[in-house]
């Protein structure tokens, strides 16, 4: 089974995809990881994020795993550990851009479609359910208004989880530093012209804004059974 998570940045879909491949069985694939995997390495090599050939060579020859850790999973970039590198401000003011390069699309859904035809896969990203994989027997939109996503994130920075604790706080300057590259974000992303950020038609919208995490996991979890 394939189980397509799209929407915004900080909606929830890590927490949330990873919750379900645990409770599920199902490879848990981050396909913004490898948007900011690409990206790390075109800083690391000094190519511009706009430049469609030097982003196109680095995506198709760079090395991306993903490998199974306590603490949710290890990214390794060439065989390196970049898992925190690629969470950096520099790489989320540069990785839309990036993003938006068709090649780079292209290198990326090959590999990504590469792993759902291994097995029983739940990703998320922005273009899951329309473009890689249009087939999903399951498709959810997760959404949460922009102030609920920069404050999970800018809790998340500092080590806590906003979904598990309501009642964490992060430093304000921060929070609206995120929440303004949250709203940046959302207008490159649903805009560009290749795989732009938005619902397939047949996806079930949740609004994640006043939900926990195993509300939305148990909807998607029925939306699932409902499915086989
Ligand atoms: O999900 P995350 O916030 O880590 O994604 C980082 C960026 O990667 C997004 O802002 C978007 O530009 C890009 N992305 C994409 N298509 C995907 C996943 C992520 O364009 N399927």
């Amino acid at each position: 089974m394939i189980v397509a998570i799209d929407g915004p940045a900080g909606s929830g879909k890590s927490t949330v995809a990873h919750a379900i491949a645990d409770r599920c069985g199902l490879t848990y694939l981050d396909t913004g990881a490898m948007y900011r995997c690409v990206t790390l390495a075109c800083l690391q090599r000094g190519i511009a994020p706009d430049d469609p050939e030097g982003t196109a060579e680095v995506a198709r020859s760079i090395s991306i795993e993903f490998v199974p850790a306590e603490s949710g999973q290890t990214v390794l970039l060439d065989g390196q550990d970049v898992t925190a590198d690629i969470r950096t401000p520099e790489v989320d003011r540069n990785v839309s851009a990036v993003s938006a390069v068709p090649a780079v699309r292209k290198a990326m859904v090959e590999l990504q479609r590469a792993v759902g035809e291994q097995g029983d896969v739940v990703a998320e990203g922005r273009d899951i359910g329309t473009v890689v994989y249009p087939n999903a027997e399951v498709k959810v939109f997760l959404t949460a208004d922009a102030e609920a996503r920069a404050h999970r994130r800018a809790v998340q920075r500092e080590g806590g989880d906003a979904a598990v604790d309501k009642s964490a706080t992060a430093d304000a300057a921060a929070e609206q530093a995120i929440l303004a590259d949250i709203k940046r974000r959302d207008q490159l992303d649903s805009t560009r012209k290749e795989a732009p950020l938005r619902p397939a038609e047949d996806a079930h919208h949740i609004d994640s804004s006043r939900l926990g995490v195993d509300e939305v996991v148990d909807r998607i979890v029925r939306l699932m059974e409902e499915a086989r």
